[in-house]
């Protein structure tokens, strides 16, 4: 029995015939970018989240540099990253013609902290990328009030947590990944826990102003054709793409049941094995894991062990960002951040997808005994 990291065939087939019929309307419709698909899906997505505005993008790459665009700002000013998170977070900021600025993150969670974004702020730091790592959010409330302390905002990179909550200071009440920030990056790349059949993103704020300014940079920078205010890019989502999201986005919140549910099998089922360290849920956070991800000593000859066994595995990131050959310019190096380094040595994400059933986690998990038995 083989098991792969990820299989989206039974979620399709959940719900072939809805995503059919919508796919068919959008092509009797023959509109095909933007319109009534991506507007609806627009409001829905505001809605679930609990913002005043969502605007769809082309991905989620581009709902990171549509907002940075839109802050307007001088160039060579800098951006606090984490080191440990996809490519795309600290492109869309040289992208935008500001600086990437890496911080390090917490051993535990791998997300940013106030302490690793202080470490990294300077005179020129304009704006701070969270990455809600791997489906849980990064400490929102104490990186909102240093960045409000600094006049600085905070853009997250919601991009693996669609549906990832936190309580909010007083306790009663959640705020969802996207919500708790200046604006949110979705990506509805079809890994995400909402995927699209092929790319799309969506950008979420409840200021409207910067809805504004977004909505207009996804289309050469006007509102109206052919009179540009700004110089923006064509990042429009497709019509398909929003049809089909729009089938799966109530199906969310079961989903997300569902990955929690696995990821607590594996907790169960992993927690005797002294070699590995199992991912921890933070206080008042509601994680939807995107991945379930592992620490693990020996970690490539694991990862070789279960691809032997038919189980497949991944490792997201293996290299820092400050290390990349493409920012040797910005002058990082082995040492400068220690906890990421660490966890680009270590990590390694199980299959957690919806619909893998117990019978392949029990292997999964039979496979990671036996190899540190051995
Ligand atoms: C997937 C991802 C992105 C980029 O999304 P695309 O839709 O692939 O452009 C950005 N940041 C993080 C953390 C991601 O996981």
């Amino acid at each position: 029995m083989s098991v792969p990291l990820l299989d989206l065939t039974p979620q399709y087939e959940s719900i072939q015939e809805d995503v059919d019929a919508a796919i068919a309307r959008v092509v009797r419709s023959q509109g095909f970018v933007l319109g009534p698909e991506v507007e609806a899906l627009e409001s829905e997505v505001a809605d679930y989240l609990g913002v005043a505005h969502a605007v769809g993008c082309a991905s989620g790459t581009d709902a990171l540099l549509l907002p940075l665009r839109a802050l307007d700002l001088a160039p060579g000013d800098e951006v606090i990253v984490p080191a440990f998170t996809f490519f795309a977070t600290a492109g869309a900021v040289w992208n935008a013609g500001l600086k990437p600025v890496f911080c390090d993150v917490d051993p535990v969670t791998f997300n940013v902290t106030r302490e690793t974004v202080e470490e990294a702020w300077t005179q020129r730091t304009r704006a701070v990328i969270p990455v809600h790592l791997f489906g849980q959010m990064a400490p929102m409330s104490e990186l909102e009030a240093l960045a409000g302390e600094r006049d600085a905002v905070v853009l997250e990179d919601a991009a693996q947590s669609i549906g990832a909550r936190q309580r909010t200071t007083s306790g009663d009440d959640w705020v969802f990944a996207g919500a708790a920030g200046w604006a949110g990056a979705f990506s509805f790349f079809p890994t995400k826990n909402l995927g699209a059949f092929g790319d799309g993103g969506l950008v979420s704020t409840s200021d409207p102003e910067v809805a504004e300014r977004v909505a207009k940079l996804r289309v050469h920078g006007g509102r109206q054709m052919y009179h540009h205010e700004m110089v923006g890019t064509n990042s429009r989502l497709d019509a398909l793409q929003a049809a089909v999201l729009r089938v799966k986005l109530p199906y969310l919140e079961e989903w997300a049941r569902e990955r929690r549910a696995n990821a607590a099998f594996y907790d169960e089922a992993l927690r005797n094995i002294d070699q590995i360290v199992l991912p921890r849920t933070m206080e008042g956070n509601f994680h939807v894991f995107n991945q379930y991800t592992i620490r693990a000593e020996r970690r490539d000859e694991l990862r070789g062990h279960l691809g032997d066994l038919g189980i497949g595995s991944g490792v997201y990131y293996p290299v820092p960002l400050h290390m990349q050959p493409c920012f040797a310019e910005l002058s990082g190096s082995a040492g400068d951040l220690p906890a990421v380094e660490r966890a680009c040595e270590e990590v390694l994400s199980l299959p957690v997808f919806p619909g893998l059933g117990e019978g392949r986690m029990e292997r999964v998990a039979d496979a990671i005994r036996q190899f540190f038995r051995s």
